[in-house]
């Protein structure tokens, strides 16, 4: 089924986002606390692409495994270190696989990189390129409500945003964000500039205080004072800080559902006990 039908419906969606092994020996635990994430009904489940494509295969094999579990996958495809024909036959293997949603995505360009050189310079050409290949694959793109990192302002991030929805993109999936005000004012500016494809909010549940600094550096997300109290309070003591963190996701989610937002994106980053937590904190919104 494909993700603008799954959110397209009259009711509130929860789905999960998961990260594929690196290497084989990490292979099974990883399938497992996917398989546990799974087990969750969520409305749908995303799968990242290793950065420069090292987990293309397992990418592939853990959407392929979702959908034999009844969950809809979303398998992300990053295209930095990609020709077309590689591109094409991750696409056929997709299909091949019976995957229909693909989360098209440029990917973090390595220091050193001749941006001149890439056969794909923006998300933008390889949703285009996908439309073209494979016309029935449901395709979606990432936007970032606190600006992408190489743009040269929030404009012309939303204008290449526009560039995305003219190539096909039928959907769109945020960065993290901790301040739902700022994805609120984001949304305002997309409509503004005729963005009109759905976007579904990303939500990280932040559960321990050595993912913090990772987190802020990757997604150039801001820091709230509300959830910096939050840390400085709870963050020596593990279990409390655990249960703070996903109280704060929860929070952020309802006030999304509350404000008409009905399809919400969580990073699960592989926690079962994270996922299932905060799907149980949902339990009668979501019935
Ligand atoms: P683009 O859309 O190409 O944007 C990159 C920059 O170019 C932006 O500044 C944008 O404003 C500008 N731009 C875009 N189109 C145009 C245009 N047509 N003309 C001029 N400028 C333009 N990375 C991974 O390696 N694997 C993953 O699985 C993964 N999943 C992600 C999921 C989500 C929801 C998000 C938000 C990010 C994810 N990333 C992932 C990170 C992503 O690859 C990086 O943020 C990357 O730097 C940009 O990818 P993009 O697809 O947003 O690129």
């Amino acid at each position: 089924m494909k993700i603008t039908e799954i959110i397209g419906s009259d009711k509130r969606t929860l789905s999960f986002e998961v990260f594929p092994p690196k290497n084989s020996n990490n292979y099974e635990s990883i399938r497992s606390a996917i398989d546990k994430i799974a087990r969750l009904h969520p409305s749908y489940m995303s799968v990242t692409y290793g950065a420069g494509g090292s987990t293309a295969q397992y990418t592939a094999q853990i959407a392929s495994n979702l959908k034999s579990k009844d969950v809809e996958p979303l398998a992300h495809l990053t295209c930095v270190h990609m020709n077309k024909d590689n591109i094409h036959s991750t696409l056929d293997d997709f299909m091949n696989r019976g995957i229909e949603n693909i989360l098209a995505l440029r990917g973090d360009i390595p220091d050193g990189m001749d941006k001149s050189t890439l056969e794909y310079a923006h998300a933008s050409d390889l949703i285009a390129d996908i439309k073209e290949y494979a016309p029935d694959l449901c395709i979606g793109g990432a936007c970032y409500p606190e600006i992408h990192p190489e743009s040269s302002s929030i404009e012309a991030d939303v204008r290449a945003l526009k560039m995305k929805q003219e190539s096909g993109c039928e959907f769109l999936t945020t960065q993290l964000f901790f301040d739902n005000d700022v994805f609120y004012n984001y949304m305002y500016r997309l409509l503004k500039v005729g963005v009109s494809i759905p976007v579904i909010p990303g939500i990280m549940p932040i559960t321990r205080v050595p993912q913090l600094k990772n987190v802020f550096k990757l997604s150039g997300s801001s820091y709230p004072l509300k959830f910096r109290k939050l840390v400085e309070t709870f963050g020596d003591d593990p279990e409390a800080m655990k249960q703070a963190g996903i109280a704060y996701a929860t929070e952020q989610i309802v006030d999304l559902y509350a404000n008409g937002f009905k399809a919400v994106h969580v990073y699960s980053m592989n926690m079962p006990d994270v996922a299932s937590a905060i799907r149980d904190n949902l339990s009668y919104i979501l019935s």
